[in-house]
């Protein structure tokens, strides 16, 4: 296998989709392992409590540490790489999926209420990696949609699970293109609703085409996400 995956929530069924598409396909070939834990597995009490009024006042509720302590005690080890989704985490990107996706193991934490115990992370961090990732400048209610976002991302620029290859070097973000925007892309029909597809694309001149999608590139990133080109 080229990478192990497990999944800690108190919503298993939120993974479901994980079996699904192409990250699906990478499970059933092998490339990946998946496994989707409930938390409340690691709680002792009848009503299998997993969180508690915040120390320091204010409103929501924190997840507790044991049932997280006991989880990573029995699935997680040395080699793992521990993620924690939150909305307070380092910015998740794609050179940050292609790190991830050479890790051995990863387990998602996925957090609810307003987040897990912060000596969670502390304490994994005397024993394993441990990276806390934000999927963007929002705040979601769980981190379980992170966590899909984040494997997704993953696991499809691990080899042999995207078709053709070299559709990884030339989409947005990747290295092959300076980490810029990807240009826009058409297909048949050739006339659409009064819209046409750009004429330099019928040239079949491989030079013109490539810096007519290099000028694009550079219009669409300057345009929606100048912070990429410093
Ligand atoms: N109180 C936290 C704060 O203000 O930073 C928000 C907690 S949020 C309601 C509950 C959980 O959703 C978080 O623990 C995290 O697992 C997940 N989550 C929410 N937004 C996220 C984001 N942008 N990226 C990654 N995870 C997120």
């Amino acid at each position: 296998r080229e990478l192990n995956i497990d999944v800690v929530s108190i919503f298993p069924d939120y993974m479901a989709p994980l079996t699904l598409s192409l990250v699906g396909k990478a499970i059933e070939s092998g490339i990946i392992g998946v496994g989707v834990h409930d938390l409340r597995d690691w709680t002792h009490d009848r009503h299998r409590t997993v969180d508690d009024t915040p120390y320091g006042g204010g409103a929501g509720m924190v997840m507790k540490p044991e049932p997280w302590g006991e989880a990573l005690d029995e699935i997680a080890s040395a080699r793992t790489t521990l993620v924690i989704p939150t909305p307070s985490g380092i910015p998740f990107t794609q050179s940050i999926a292609h790190e991830l996706g050479s890790a051995e193991h990863l387990v998602f934490a996925c957090g609810r209420y307003e987040g897990i115990d912060a000596r969670v992370a502390a304490e994994a961090s005397t024993r394993m990696t441990v990276r806390e990732l934000s999927i963007g400048d929002f705040v979601l209610n769980g981190g379980e949609v992170a966590a899909l976002v984040m494997i997704e991302a993953i696991v499809r620029l691990l080899p042999g699970v995207i078709g053709n290859p070299e559709s990884l070097e030339e989409e947005s973000y990747a290295a092959g293109t300076d980490g810029l925007l990807e240009y826009p892309v058409y297909t048949k029909p050739p006339s659409w609703r009064g819209h046409e597809v750009p004429e330099v694309l019928f040239s079949g001149h491989h030079a013109k085409i490539a810096q007519w999608r290099r000028e694009r590139s550079l219009e669409v990133t300057r345009e929606r996400r100048p912070d990429l080109l410093k």
